[in-house]
C-alpha cells in the first residue's frame, strides 16, 4: 500500500439531541465526502459500542480523530476505553460556543446559514489536524518501513 492510500479515522460522537452533536456528524460527513474524501473513513459510533469488530480493529491500528459535540466527550471517551487512544480531539463547543452546542438539535432541514457556517468553521479545525495526524502517520510509515491495510471503503458500516 502506498503512502497515500494512510487513512486516518475520524470518529463523531452520536448527539441526537442537542446542536452540537448535529454539527458534528454533518462536519465528520464532510471530511468524508468533499475535504479529503480518499483519506477519512468514519466508524459509527453505535455499531463500535456494540463490538463492531472492524470498527474496533481499525481504531486501534490507525490514527484517529474525535469530534464531539460537546465537553463531555463521548466519541473521545469511547475510542480510547476500546481501541486507544485518538490522534487529536475536537470539541464543537469550543467553537460554537457551549450555550449554541447545547441547545436543541436540528433536522438537517431546516438548517440555516448560520448553521451551515458553524459546520463549515467546525471543518476548518479538524482538517488542521487531520492534515498535521496525516503528515505524522506518514512519517511514521517511512521511518518504519511498513506498509498499512487497512478497509478498502471510505465508510466503516455504510450507514
Ligand atoms: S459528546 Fe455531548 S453531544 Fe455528543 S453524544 Fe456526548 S453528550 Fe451528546
Amino acid at each position: 500500500m502506498s503512502i497515500n492510500m494512510v487513512k486516518i479515522g475520524v470518529v463523531s460522537c452520536s448527539g441526537e439531541d442537542c446542536l452540537g452533536g448535529t454539527i458534528s456528524r454533518l462536519a465528520t460527513r464532510k471530511m468524508l465526502d468533499e475535504v479529503r474524501p480518499g483519506a477519512t473513513v468514519t466508524i459509527c459510533l453505535p455499531l463500535f459500542l456494540a463490538g463492531g469488530v472492524e470498527e474496533r480493529g481499525f481504531a486501534e491500528k490507525f490514527p484517529t480523530i474525535s469530534v464531539d459535540g460537546c465537553s463531555k466527550a463521548c466519541a473521545k471517551r469511547a475510542t480510547e476505553k476500546y481501541s486507544g487512544k485518538v490522534s487529536a480531539a475536537i470539541d464543537v463547543s469550543d467553537f460554537i460556543g457551549k450555550d449554541v452546542a447545547e441547545a436543541g438539535a436540528l433536522s438537517t432541514r431546516n438548517l440555516t446559514d448560520e448553521h451551515k457556517a458553524m459546520v463549515d468553521k467546525v471543518v476548518s479545525e479538524v482538517t488542521v489536524k487531520f492534515d498535521e495526524v496525516l503528515r505524522a502517520a506518514q512519517r511514521d510509515l517511512v521511518a518504519k518501513g511498513l506498509a498499512m491495510t487497512g478497509p478498502s471503503g471510505g465508510r466503516g458500516c455504510g450507514c
